[in-house]
């Protein structure tokens, strides 16, 4: 069994954008190199809807979205810190409609793109994002 040193807990959002109806989903050019989801880390006696909230108007300059009842995903995984700490990180994400597509991120990224789910499918970086982007496809598709 792994033993984490550190539990991290955050909250996010698969947000998307009605291009003249076509489904296009935001992701992120982290920093380090990776193309993520907006997410942060959950405040002390934050809920984690607020933390979602916040962090996508912190890392999107958003701040015209409609969140979805009936969406909640969490997932899971581990990494390691500068210095080799083992850290077990569990992120709760919501499924939201951005009613604008002007973005300003923050100096944690350094680019954006909307894309339709089969590119956000290709550029992501992570299993666990591709499957939650998958989940939000389906979520959406009882609306149709
Ligand atoms: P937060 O945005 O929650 O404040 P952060 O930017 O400090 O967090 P993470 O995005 O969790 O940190 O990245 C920390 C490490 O975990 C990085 O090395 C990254 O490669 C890895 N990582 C990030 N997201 C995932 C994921 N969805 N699945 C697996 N590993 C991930």
């Amino acid at each position: 069994m792994v033993r984490a040193k550190v539990e991290e807990r955050s909250a996010g959002a698969v947000l998307f954008y009605n291009d003249g109806g076509i489904r296009k989903y935001l992701l992120l050019k982290h920093r380090r190199g990776h193309w993520d989801l907006p997410k942060g880390n959950i405040e002390a006696g934050e809920e984690p809807e607020y933390t979602a909230k916040r962090e996508l108007i912190e890392e999107t300059g958003i701040s015209n979205f409609r969140f979805y009842d009936g969406f909640r995903e969490e997932i899971e995984y581990y990494y390691k810190r500068r210095g080799g700490i083992l850290v077990h990180k569990k992120v709760i994400f919501y499924l939201a409609e951005a009613l604008s597509n002007d973005v300003r991120i923050s100096r944690e990224h350094v680019a954006y793109k909307w894309v339709d789910f089969e590119a956000a499918l290709k550029l992501a970086s992570f299993n666990n994002t591709r499957k939650l982007i998958r989940l939000a496809e389906e979520f959406l598709s009882q609306f149709k």
